[in-house]
């Protein structure tokens, strides 16, 4: 029996000559990716790939959590952030999951605008700095930040080639303050 492996919304789980594209997933080029964040699975009777959701047993963020979220908005001062996931518990999550990133929890050296290091839509990896009243992240660690981004020009995934991110569609390229790990990430890191 395989492992099971979480998967992001749009990463590749496999390609059409080896698999038919099942239940969240879709097929484009060849290419078989996941439509949702979940764990990967293949039916080997029907030579489907499979995305299952995360299981919808509640888990209450702590302090100290590492977690997986989607960038919702960018701000002078801070980034909000969707928290989807928390690292090492293939759970969904229950209660408060917008998460609170200010300027200064973002990287070790000044940050004066939130906007040079995030976009909305990024998927970053972050620690929870508190819980109550409201959930606060930060992504100052080197194995911290965006693990996962697209270019806000074509929304093609962004690639990183030495300190930044490019776009290889159309050449665009773009600065984010990313983990160490940026594209080549294993979701069960930590
Ligand atoms: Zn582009």
């Amino acid at each position: 029996m395989m492992e099971k492996k979480i998967v992001l919304p749009g990463e590749q789980v496999s390609t059409s000559e080896e698999l038919l594209p099942g239940n969240g997933t879709f097929e484009e080029d060849g290419i078989i990716r996941a439509t949702r964040l979940g764990t990967y699975t293949v039916d080997e009777k029907h030579k489907k790939a499979i995305v299952n959701p995360l299981t919808s047993i509640p888990v209450e963020l702590k302090r100290g959590d590492i977690v997986l979220a989607e960038v919702n908005s960018v701000r002078s001062n801070m980034v909000i952030a969707d928290v989807i996931h928390v690292i090492g518990k293939k759970r969904t999550i229950s209660g408060d999951t917008n998460g609170t990133l200010r300027v200064s929890e973002i990287s070790n050296s000044y940050t004066k605008d939130p906007s040079t290091e995030f976009a909305p839509g990024d998927i970053i990896r972050a620690k929870v700095t508190q819980v109550k009243p409201s959930v606060q992240l930060a992504t100052k660690d080197r194995d911290l930040g965006v693990i996962k981004s697209m270019c806000s020009k074509c929304r093609h995934p962004l690639v990183k080639k030495d300190k930044i991110l490019e776009c290889k569609n159309c050449n665009n390229t773009e600065r984010r303050k990313y983990a160490d790990d940026y594209g080549n990430y294993d979701l069960k890191k930590f």
